[in-house]
């Protein structure tokens, strides 16, 4: 198959000094990528391999499925980035073209949504679904980690057009089943949690998720019932603040040089829990209060779900511009041109202290059914380890996780700006029901070196590794050596069996057998004189570094039944 000798393998002893994470690292040192700009990266040929066979499982369990592959274009009209509104929803993150009313492609709901809407006129056009696995650009604001976020990268995405949201469902179900294949498959351990749908609304949608410490997503999970969640959405069932008896009438108080919550509590002799801290955001433009307990962190994305929109930090110069008081002493008594909602923990409760919307000054005895207007109560705190389970009161367990793939009911949230409808049994006009779906194809590669490699090197799988067998030649300029090997390596080759062969001359044993931990093929077959002189090889299994000796006639008898199992 590959000859080392000339196989364009560039491998490297030390660590690039910009990788954190081992799969960064040993992807480079073994000459899988090499890095062309932050977030960018070149395939090698060895690297190209495993990208192939991770995108053969793909496409194998989408068209189980029953998905039919498409190939779209990156290059897009910034047009129907508009009918979506996501122009404005990307941000920063889409790729904009200098000289034409271009964007560079981050997904592809709205091109496949342009199609559904051109071509599928009636419920006979109905269900669909389509794929394909394609390059994605996103002008990620930190690219590190390697190719787990690149701002150029390859996504399997689908897409399912239905009658209705039982239909769904079911297309929903059938993705959800598929992920589950392709990721066994993938040699990868994997959990899947409740996920936020984001600015972008949808009725529900789960993560495929890798529990590593540099994950950037954080999941909280219940070892008791199996309750999972990323923290975007994760809830607990910490008990709300209630009532307390006696409400007092509001009283303001000066508080000079007093700033954080801890210092607020400690001056008024009252609970941290009790303080409503005031948050100041913008949504649309418009001013909007939030008030939290205490120390409880805002979850920006549960405020994004409550509030339906992406909402911005205001800056401290605006909120004195509107309140003539700085961050500190806000507070939602008598606030005017203020939206205000709090956080579901406050809901009704009294005896709260906040700030006066004047410098230096706090308000106690806060009754929020009384002095404020709350326009709505909604779960918006970050959960910490060790609360209760909403389901089972079990204590949660919170872990950081690499995202793999999401899945996504988006209803009609794309036919529905795009005016993608079919026509009903009836004849009646009906936006199609879609779903969208995605994998990242390159963290599925590193993910699986996270979790496979060892001080020397990568560990793979054989179910996506570049080749099954290392074959080393331990010295070439020994002829019985070198005819064994040459002749072991037609034998395999004929056989159908993915042999890279060390066939390099002038290269040290011990510098071949380093390459082939590093490199991390299953099996490793070593041709030296010393075992040849009683006719046998010797086969390294990399992963526990177990060897055996078997004879040079029984080899590929011995491999191939151990490529079987
Ligand atoms: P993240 O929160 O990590 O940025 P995302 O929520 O933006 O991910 P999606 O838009 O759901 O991701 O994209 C589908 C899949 O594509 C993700 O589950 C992930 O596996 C992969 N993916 C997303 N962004 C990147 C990236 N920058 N580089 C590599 N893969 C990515
Ligand atoms: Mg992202």
């Amino acid at each position: 198959m590959v000859r080392l000798s000339t196989y364009f393998l560039p491998t490297l002893k030390e660590n690039p000094t910009d990788a954190t994470m081992a799969s960064h690292r040993l992807m480079v040192r073994a000459g899988l990528i090499r890095t062309l700009g932050a977030g960018i990266y070149s395939w090698l040929p060895m690297g190209w391999r495993v990208m192939k066979n991770v995108m053969q499982i793909i496409r194998e369990e989408m068209d189980a499925i029953g998905a039919q592959e498409f190939q779209l274009p990156a290059l897009n009209p910034i047009e129907i980035w508009e009918q979506t509104g996501r122009v404005e929803a990307f941000g920063d993150t889409l790729f904009h073209l200098k000289n034409r009313p271009l964007v560079l492609a981050p997904t592809h709901e709205e091109v496949f949504t342009t199609i559904a809407k051109d071509n599928i006129k009636s419920y006979r056009d109905l269900p669909q679904i389509w794929y394909q696995i394609q390059t994605k650009f996103r002008n990620e604001p930190r690219p590190r980690s390697g190719v787990i976020r690149g701002r150029q990268f390859f996504m399997k995405d689908s897409y399912t057009f239905d009658r209705s949201f039982e239909d769904l469902d079911k297309s929903y179900l059938a993705h959800r089943e598929a992920y589950k294949k392709i990721y066994r498959r993938s040699g990868l351990k994997f959990f899947i949690v409740g996920a936020s749908s984001g600015a972008m609304g949808g009725t529900g949608s789960q993560e495929f998720m890798v529990e590593s410490p540099d994950g950037e997503d954080t999941c909280a999970l219940c070892d008791s019932c199996g309750y999972a969640a990323n923290l975007e959405v994760a809830s607990s069932t910490l008990k709300p603040l209630g009532r307390l008896d006696g409400s007092k009438p509001i009283e303001e108080i000066h508080t000079p040089n007093i700033k954080t919550i801890d210092q607020v509590a400690e001056f008024l002799r009252v609970s941290t829990e009790r303080l409503a801290k005031s948050l100041v955001y913008r949504v649309d433009g418009a001013p909007v209060l939030i008030l939290m307990s205490g120390n409880d962190q805002l979850n920006e994305a549960k405020l994004t779900t409550a509030l339906g929109k992406t909402a911005v930090p205001m800056e401290p110069e605006e909120l004195a511009r509107y309140t003539g008081a700085n961050a500190g002493s806000i507070g939602p008594v008598g606030l005017k041109n203020f939206r205000i909602i709090a956080d579901k923990r406050l809901e009704g409760a009294n005896e709260l202290t906040s700030g006066a919307n004047k410098d230096d000054y706090h308000i106690v005895h806060v009754d929020l059914n009384r002095d404020a207007k709350i326009e709505g109560y909604y779960d918006l705190r970050t959960i910490e380890s060790g609360e209760p389970c909403p389901n089972c009161s079990t204590l949660l367990r919170i872990v950081n996780a690499i995202e793999i793939g999401h899945i996504f009911k988006l209803g009609t949230r794309y036919s529905g700006s795009m005016h993608a409808n079919y026509l009903d049994e009836a004849g009646v006009e009906k936006p199609i029901v879609m779903g969208s779906y995605g994998i990242g194809v390159e963290r599925i590669i590193a993910c699986h070196i996270e979790q496979n490699h060892d001080d020397n090197g990568i560990i793979w799988d054989k179910c996506i590794a570049p080749f099954d067998i290392h074959l080393v030649s331990v010295n070439m300029d020994n002829k019985e050596v070198r005819d064994t090997a040459e002749r072991l390596f037609g034998e395999f080759s004929e056989a159908g069996i993915e042999v890279l062969y060390d066939d390099r001359q002038g290269v040290s044993p011990g510098f071949k057998f380093k390459d082939a931990d590093l490199l991390g093929m299953p099996l490793q077959v070593i041709v030296g004189d010393r075992n040849l002189k009683n006719g046998n090889v010797e086969l390294k299994f990399r992963r526990n570094g177990e060897r055996k000796l078997v004879a040079v006639a029984e080899v590929l008898g011995e491999i191939r039944n151990l490529l079987k199992n």
